[in-house]
């Protein structure tokens, strides 16, 4: 099956690219400090939410992640999460 949106994701963002990066800690696997970090999204922990910043190489990492992720979903059929392409579909 040909999954040409597949291979055509966008590139992960970059450091000062025009996304809206600040200095601070990163909270993905380096924990710098008083780095450029870029806001991905929030976390909700039992006791707090909380902003998850993170640098341009762990985000580049967690995009290669999940790429991989989703690569693993469409290669085995009836993934219990289903295809990529059928989420996709889903959601839109
Ligand atoms: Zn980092």
């Amino acid at each position: 099956m040909s999954r040409p949106w597949r291979d055509a994701w966008p590139l992960a963002a970059r450091a000062d690219d025009r996304n809206h990066w600040v200095t601070g800690t990163c909270w993905l696997y380096c924990r710098r400090r008083d780095v450029r970090v870029l806001w991905i999204g929030s976390v909700t922990t039992p006791g707090a939410t909380g902003d998850v910043y993170g640098c341009g190489p762990c985000v580049a990492e967690l995009a290669h992640m999940a790429r991989v992720q989703a690569h693993e979903r469409d290669r085995i059929p009836d993934h219990p999460e289903g295809s990529t392409s059928a989420r996709w579909a889903k959601e839109r």
